[in-house]
């Protein structure tokens, strides 16, 4: 129930709306009681079932004052006016009462809308906001397709199970103990009866409510499955062709489909038992009353009033209405809550990448990086062995080795992208984590051998994140990375969408854009993760061009594919398993005849 009163303090924002639809509920309600009560006393009189009243009575606080008071002023409309002008007005009266009664139910209906739309915009709003603050390692241990479904699906679900059931769940026991309180005060003893009936029926229905959370659960780590197939198939289209894997697609997604499916066919048929289920049990209550009481006014008519008998069982048969409402909303809100939790799960997400406390500011890059003896591990898994490095401001130094050497985990190291445990990673002599993470970033560009583009313009994707870039700021950083001319030729220029990741786009242009995009952010920090290696020989050397100009005046780290491009660093650093196992120049390390003179002479072979 935690996650309950988690909702609730999203309720809390919109208490006003709340309220209105509370107060427009009991107006609809008391309507619809007093439209039909009103309707039968009046027609009873009209045709003569019913004595007249003629008498104004005396005022009392008691129903029958309150009923005589009715008679009398129906009466008194009937001898005024004439049977067929009294008919006439009480067919006007039900019309009004009705509308009045429509019309408060639609308020309410018209006031919750923005209570339950705004607490699910704000809980997307949230979660959208943490999954992207949380660190990359998060993302590494949970599928991107169950989060998908937790940021829509379920959150769909808190609406629709949760949402939609709050007023029921708060009005129905108000009118539960509503009745329970008339009829105790008709008879004490019975409604005793139906006290200690009351929390039997409770556990048995309370103990279907749990285990319909659990396959509610299990259904929607169902639906996390099957978006994660969705969102890989979307992405992996062009080798699911490629490999004819269609078939094999085809069928693990109909084999986790029809496990959903089944889940939900039996998640719906526990959640429909509320309904027959309660009515059951209120008419078992029913029946035992009616024995109990029926053989009590059998045998002995003074111990029991017959009339007040019928009306004790006429009253409770009003209880099961609200009882049974109740039930299904409580059985929907069970529903509901595996979907709550999974959403909470994200957002209880611990995020271990923050600023510290004592978090330094550092606007600019005066001296040095250095990686003072590093190690690292992820988990258990160690990937770095006290790397030692030291990148002087204005130096550029390559990173190379087989793919699996650590490369990456350098750089991403640097950017706070994972945490070293230790603070042994400086910059200027400051720790990165005890820099400001914004500054941190602020003072790094990044251009990824996987180009990061968005679906929008040209010009929003080098803006990136930067809503004050001007239209010249802008062309200027394209036309450094070589990217103005293709741009210029797009039919909408600058302001061209390129699709989702830059589909329309050509590796090399994309590249580029990723390129103007770091030039633009003017950073003296760069990690290039080098990506040349896929391009032809004219989009190669327009892409080594706009490098040449984004590493100008900069300091840059770069891990190289190619060794051809890495000859002119000012220090080369040759990995392997973790490890740097030759440092030096170009010209040195060829002179070594180590492993980089292998791996230049493999490639010089290419
Ligand atoms: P490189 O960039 O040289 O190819 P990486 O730094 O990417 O190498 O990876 C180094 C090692 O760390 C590899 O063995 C890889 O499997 C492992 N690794 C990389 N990222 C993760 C991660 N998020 N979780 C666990 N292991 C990882």
């Amino acid at each position: 129930m935690d996650s309950f009163f988690w909702i609730a303090k999203y309720v809390r924002k919109y208490w006003r709306y709340a309220a209105l639809n509370i107060f427009f509920n009991l107006l609809a309600v008391l309507f619809s009681v007093v439209s039909i009560t009103l309707v039968i006393p009046f027609l009873g009189l009209l045709f003569g079932t019913q004595e007249m009243v003629t008498e104004q009575p005396q005022f009392q606080a008691n129903i029958e004052s309150v009923v005589n008071v009715f008679y009398y002023t129906f009466s008194s409309v009937i001898i005024e006016y004439g049977k067929t002008k009294a008919l006439m007005f009480i067919c006007g009266l039900v019309a009004l009462l009705f509308l009045l009664k429509n019309l408060f139910m639609y308020l309410g209906m018209y006031f919750v809308a923005p209570v339950r739309l705004g607490v699910v915009q704000d809980i997307r709003n949230q979660l959208f906001d943490k999954t992207i603050a949380l660190p990359l390692s998060y993302f590494s241990e949970e599928r991107k397709g169950d989060i998908i479904a937790r940021m829509t699906n379920d959150v769909q679900e808190v609406e629709w199970a949760i949402l939609t059931s709050l007023e029921a769940l708060f009005r129905e026991p108000l009118s539960v103990a509503f009745f329970l309180a008339t009829l105790f005060f008709m008879n004490a003893q019975f409604t005793l009866i139906i006290l200690v009936l009351l929390p039997i029926t409770g556990l048995l229905i309370g103990r279907i409510g749990k285990s319909l959370k659990k396959t509610s659960e299990e259904g929607q780590l169902k639906m996390g499955l099957l978006l994660s197939m969705i969102e890989e198939s979307l992405t992996g289209l062009r080798i699911i062709k490629a490999f004819t894997a269609r078939v094999f697609m085809n069928n693990s997604f109909n084999q986790a489909n029809q496990d959903y499916s089944t889940l939900m066919i039996k998640m719906y048929r526990k959640r429909d038992l509320a309904s027959p289920m309660s009515e059951l049990m209120g008419v078992l209550v029913l029946v035992i009353l009616m024995w109990l009481g029926g053989r009590m006014v059998l045998n002995d008519v003074n111990s029991m009033n017959p009339a007040v008998f019928i009306g004790f069982i006429a009253v409770f048969s009003q209880l099961i209405r609200p009882a049974k409402a109740f039930t299904s909303a409580y059985y929907n809100v069970q529903k509901g809550i595996a979907s709550a939790d999974r959403i909470r799960y994200i957002l209880d997400a611990p995020i271990t990448i923050k600023d510290m406390p004592d978090a330094v500011a550092k606007p600019s890059f005066e001296k040095e990086i250095k990686f003072d003896n590093v190690d690292f591990a992820y988990g258990d898994q160690p990937v770095l062995k006290q790397i030692n490095l030291v990148i002087g401001k204005g130096k550029m130094v390559a990173l190379v080795g087989a793919s699996g050497a650590g490369k990456s985990t350098v750089a991403d190291l640097l950017g706070r992208f994972y945490d070293s445990p230790d603070e042994n990673i400086l910059i200027d002599g400051i720790p990165v984590k005890r820099i400001k993470l914004n500054d941190l970033r602020k003072l790094m560009g990044i251009v990824s051998q996987e180009t990061i583009l968005f679906n929008d313009t040209v010009f929003n994707n080098i803006a990136f994140g930067n809503s004050a870039a001007t239209a010249q700021q802008v062309e200027e950083a394209a036309r450094l990375a070589n990217a103005h001319e293709f741009i210029e030729k797009m039919p909408g220029g600058y302001q061209t969408n390129i699709g989702d990741r830059g589909g329309k786009l050509s590796g090399g242009q994309r590249q580029r854009l990723s390129i103007a995009r770091a030039l633009l952010k003017n950073p003296p920090i760069l990690i290039l993760d080098e990506a040349t290696s896929a391009l032809d020989t004219e989009s190669e050397r327009l892409v080594q061009d706009a490098i040449q100009n984004l590493m100008k005046n900069r300091t840059s780290l770069v891990i190289a594919h190619r060794l051809s491009t890495v000859q002119f660093a000012d220090e080369i650093i040759v990995m392997q398993q973790g490890k740097i196992i030759e440092r030096g120049r170009h010209e040195e390390l060829l002179a070594l005849k180590g492993v980089y003179r292998k791996l230049y002479d493999l490639q010089s072979f290419v």
